[in-house]
């Protein structure tokens, strides 16, 4: 057994700073880390101490403390880390109408992956969809038809480690479009600067925006709510816009004989509260500011289709800016220009910020560490009061003492206090309808 002495990812893991990228697998030499869930549902790398040879590479290149010399130029570049550049904000769809039903929001990640396709600008894109063999995880995959794109639609709101395709890339032979999270384009830099082999194959970063993920423990969780045996589920959707509209889109968990089985969403927002980790809070980058192309929802633009929805992108350079006006002029799509405010404020990028300062004093106010990049926020620095800094406090102290609990005595508490949301919220709909005047 080789003695630890250097530092190595274990201090992120259980400084809550990890967000399950995948990097610190790709680089290890000595293949000593595996994965490990823990009562709480997040998805951790684990070091096999008996394999490791102390080389501290997978710290180095862990994107959940370290910005990679190219990533933090470009950053410290920026007038604001939280926005980034941004040459046009445009809302609009897919005209193809089977991608756009089937899509999270109006397709657009989508039709522009198969525009790519279809006009040999890639051969192949990594996307992601659930591991049928492993419900309810989410594994990355090259997608090479348009069929396969179709397979892989729709937000999962889990965290997954899209770095562990990274050999598959390293094999593939021909151009690359990746979809992924702002995490996940951070581990890729990270990665790409250690191993340059892959970076000239991936031609387009298309960027999601990301407001966190839930822990695959809450997954668990609705697919307990929606009474389905767990041998018979095939597939979740956390935000189904065939399942009632767009706006107040429902969860369906789909059987294995297709049918769907509905939770509310009210459901999701009730475990999003227990079950958002920690380092998701902690996270300066919603808007994915490195990517080519973002692409998110609408929130709070005019006019946006609220039954069948629609998708924001902010182009971010003239690769971006190419591509759309191509599609524009292909027929693919249907955009129309916006204001940039509107969508920051639709995102609620103040909040992000005011996040972002609450749960780095958090975390330093925990002793959790903190990461060993800046964001430097010029001119934009936010106050908060004493009352809301100690909601940040609570919120990492309670996800800390509930992932330390038995995972069954975890289910027990959180089941409870679903039943008396539930309930409430059941009593607020019967007041609302025998008082439809009452504000509640
Ligand atoms: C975890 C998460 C959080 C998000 N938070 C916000 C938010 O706060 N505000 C907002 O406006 N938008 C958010 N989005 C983006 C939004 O949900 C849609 O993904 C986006 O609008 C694209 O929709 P679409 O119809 O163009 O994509 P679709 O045509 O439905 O395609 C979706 C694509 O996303 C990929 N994908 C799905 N889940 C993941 C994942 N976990 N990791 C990597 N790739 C994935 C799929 O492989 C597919 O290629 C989030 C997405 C995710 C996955
Ligand atoms: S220190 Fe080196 S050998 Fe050990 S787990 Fe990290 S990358 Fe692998
Ligand atoms: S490289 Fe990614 S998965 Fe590994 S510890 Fe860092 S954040 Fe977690
Ligand atoms: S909030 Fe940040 S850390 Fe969490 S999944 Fe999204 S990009 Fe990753």
């Amino acid at each position: 057994m080789v003695i630890n002495n250097n530092i190595d990812i274990s201090t992120v893991v259980s400084n809550y700073l990890c967000h399950s990228c995948g990097a610190c697998q790709v680089i290890c030499p000595a293949n000593a880390i595996n994965y490990n869930v823990t009562s709480m549902g997040l998805f951790l790398p684990q070091i096999d101490y008996s394999l490791c040879t102390n080389c501290s590479l997978c710290y180095r290149v862990c994107a959940g403390v370290n910005l990679s010399k190219g990533i933090t130029a470009k950053l410290n570049a920026m007038d604001d880390p939280f926005v980034g550049n941004v040459l046009q904000a445009l809302v609009g769809r897919a005209n193809d109408s089977f991608i756009f039903n089937n899509a999270q929001s109006g397709g657009l990640v989508t039709i522009v992956l198969a525009y790519l396709m279809e006009t040999g600008k890639i051969d192949g894109a990594v996307v992601v969809r659930a591991d049928e063999d492993n419900i309810p995880y989410v594994k990355p995959f090259i997608a090479k038809t348009k069929q396969d794109l179709i397979q892989a639609q729709k937000s999962k709101y889990v965290p997954v480690n899209l770095m562990s395709i990274f050999s598959e890339i390293e094999a593939f032979e021909g151009d690359i479009a990746l979809v992924g999270l702002p995490c996940h384009v951070h581990a890729l830099m990270n990665l790409t600067e250690r191993k340059k082999s892959i970076a000239p194959k991936i031609k387009y970063l298309l960027g999601l925006i990301c407001g966190g993920v839930m822990t695959y423990k809450a997954t668990e969780l609705l697919f307990e709510k929606s009474r389905v045996p767990r041998n018979e589920i095939k597939n979740i959707i956390f935000r189904d816009k065939l399942n009632n509209n767009y706006l107040d889109a429902k969860v369906s968990v789909v059987s294995i004989d297709a049918r769907k089985h509905t939770i509310p969403r009210e459901v999701r927002f009730e475990l999003k509260k227990y079950f958002t980790p920690p380092r998701c809070k902690f996270c300066f980058d919603k808007l994915n500011i490195f990517s080519d192309i973002t692409f998110g929802d609408p929130w709070g633009i005019e006019g946006i289709d609220n039954a069948r929805g629609d998708s924001l992108i902010l182009v971010r350079n003239d690769k971006g800016s190419e591509l759309i006006e191509h599609l524009i002029d292909a027929d693919k799509i249907s955009m129309r220009k916006i204001n940039l405010a509107d969508a920051l404020t639709g995102q609620n990028i103040r909040g992000k910020r005011l996040d972002y300062i609450g749960f780095r004093n958090a975390y330093r106010k925990t002793n959790l560490g903190e990461t060993n990049y800046k964001v430097v926020f010029n001119n934009k620095i936010q106050k908060i009061n004493d009352e809301k800094s100690s909601e940040y406090v609570s919120y990492v102290k309670r996800f800390i003492y509930l992932n330390r609990l038995p995972h069954e005595k975890v289910k027990k508490l959180i089941k409870r206090k679903l039943i008396y949301s539930d309930s409430l919220r059941k009593v607020k709909f019967i007041i609302k309808k025998m008082l439809p005047w009452s504000k509640l």
